[in-house]
């Protein structure tokens, strides 16, 4: 199918921009496959005598010469990624990995038929050859235009940047996402997996246990929630589905007394990146106290509506019978220790920025609960894997954080993996380059100041502040709201 790029830029100013814009358009970009795009890049320079540079994992730089009096400047970074997240209508035949994208104009907005447009980033890096290939005449100062691999699928390219591309130590990202809009920090990261070994043992049978009727299995089940970002959407006070279940589980355990109920299994959450929105719990209890159960499970389900009202309209908890046989459930202490657990580990905001008004500083997700497929378990024993993703602009306060999750797991019995940590960005409010944005931006919004902020999740700019010390940096741009972000 050809792509119907036809006149939808005609008439748009800087044209040199939206030419190159147009461009990438054309070459499939999908993370992990970017070496057409590269070769684009290489062969842009190369027709204008313009030297680049790639490192081992992909990463292009282009150098220009300081030009029209700033030839004796300090060079300038300038920096976007050249991936884009591929999503399309499911009923849209479309691969990315081969085919261009196919645009038309609606009004205002430069739109792609069926699928994402790729604006992230593909404007920035435009907006990048745009100044690569201004005239001889133009005041510039010698530029280095880092062109970055693989950012939306974990930022692999910023972390095996090769530390010869950039001699600059000042950096403008053009991965942001709105006109107007300065950032200046954003969070680094660490994931844990918290892995808790449970005995099982055969389900009680009827008269095992003194005036106990037989055992009946009800699937306890809380979803209809918003979920979200782990980091973007952390601080809207959401629920999150493991920690209400939980909540909802301890209710009905003691409704039910110590030999009222066993736990069969239970789940939830999905990818690492974001709150919990559904989990489950496999629940055995005695025939006679299945009246209390339920009115507690009710009674919780009230309480979560009155706590979480119009953040979760949508929020359900459901008791129901479980039809199929259940022959093994978890020992009872460890039931207990599995719930604790999920209760006790950090969620939502810990501590907001003095810098940045109404901004994260530091925060936790309680991501998923899932049965742990390796190592497996010895025979008669369960293994359960319950992953964290913990947030700061503050490398320090990330790994008090993770000291603190692990402390707790470690209480709880379990063995902790603490996955490899990502650095953040902590804004510095005193930086030159963004006191000169803010000064230009003034200019072009007519006199408005820029809106100044930092992103409670990743960007490059963490990964390459760090390996360049001493880097001025903010992030500016117009990557548009399709930004997918995967750390
Ligand atoms: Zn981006």
């Amino acid at each position: 199918m050809p792509a119907a790029t036809g006149d939808v830029f005609a008439g748009l100013e800087p044209a040199p921009l939206w030419r190159y814009f147009k461009d990438l358009t054309q070459i499939p970009r999908p993370s992990k496959h970017e070496e057409r795009v590269l070769q684009y890049l290489k062969d842009f320079a190369s027709s204008r005598q313009l030297s680049w540079q790639q490192d081992a994992v992909g990463n292009l730089v282009i150098r220009r010469p300081g030009s029209g009096g700033g030839e004796a400047a300090l060079p300038v970074v300038i920096q976007g990624h050249i991936d884009m997240v591929c999503e399309k209508e499911p009923s849209l035949n479309h691969d990315f990995l081969t085919m261009p994208l196919s645009l038309e104009r609606r009004g205002d907005w430069i739109k792609a038929r069926g699928t994402t447009l790729g604006a992230d980033n593909g404007i920035g890096v435009a907006a990048a050859l745009a100044l690569l290939s201004c005239p001889p005449s133009a005041t510039l100062p010698p530029l280095e235009c880092l062109f970055t691999v693989d950012e939306e699928t974990g930022l692999t390219g910023a972390f095996q940047l090769s530390p010869e591309l950039l001699t600059g130590r000042t950096m403008l990202n053009l991965d942001t996402e709105d006109w107007g809009e300065v950032f200046v920090g954003c969070t680094g990261g660490g994931d844990m997996n918290l892995l808790m070994d449970v005995a099982l043992e055969p389900l009680p049978q009827r008269g095992e246990q003194p005036g106990q009727g037989p055992m009946v299995a009800h699937m306890l089940h809380l979803g209809g929630l918003r979920g979200g970002h782990s980091g973007l959407n952390i601080a809207e006070g959401r629920g999150n589905a493991l920690q209400l279940m939980a909540r909802a589980l301890a209710a009905a355990a003691a409704a039910a007394g110590p030999d009222g109920w066993r736990l069969g299994g239970a789940g939830g959450g999905d990818k690492r990146n974001a709150i919990a929105r559904d989990a489950w719990a496999l629940l055995l209890v005695a025939e006679d106290k299945q009246p209390a159960v339920v009115a507690a499970v009710q009674a919780v389900l009230d309480d979560l509506r009155a706590e979480y009202g119009s953040v979760e309209p949508g929020l359900t908890l459901r008791l129901e019978p479980h039809p199929e046989p259940v022959s093994e459930v978890v020992a009872p202490a460890d039931s207990a220790r599995l719930l604790a657990l999920l209760r006790g580990l950090p969620h939502g905001p810990l501590r907001f920025s003095q810098d940045v008004a109404g901004l994260v500083e530091t925060s936790s997700n309680v991501a998923s609960l899932k049965e742990a497929e390796s190592p497996s378990p010895a025979p008669g024993r369960r293994r359960y894997s319950v992953v964290t993703t913990t947030r700061s602009l503050l490398d320090p306060a990330l790994e008090a954080t993770r000291d603190v999750i692990q402390g707790l797991a470690q209480l709880a019995g379990c063995e902790v993996i603490r996955g490899r940590a990502y650095p953040g960005w902590r804004p510095n409010l005193e930086s030159s380059v963004l006191k000169l944005t803010l000064e230009e931006y003034r200019e072009v919004l007519g006199g408005r100041d820029a809106k100044v902020g930092a992103i409670h999740a990743g960007l490059e700019c963490g990964i390459i502040g760090t390996k360049f010390p001493g880097m001025d940096m903010v992030s500016i741009g117009l990557s548009t709201s399709t930004h997918i972000r995967m750390t």
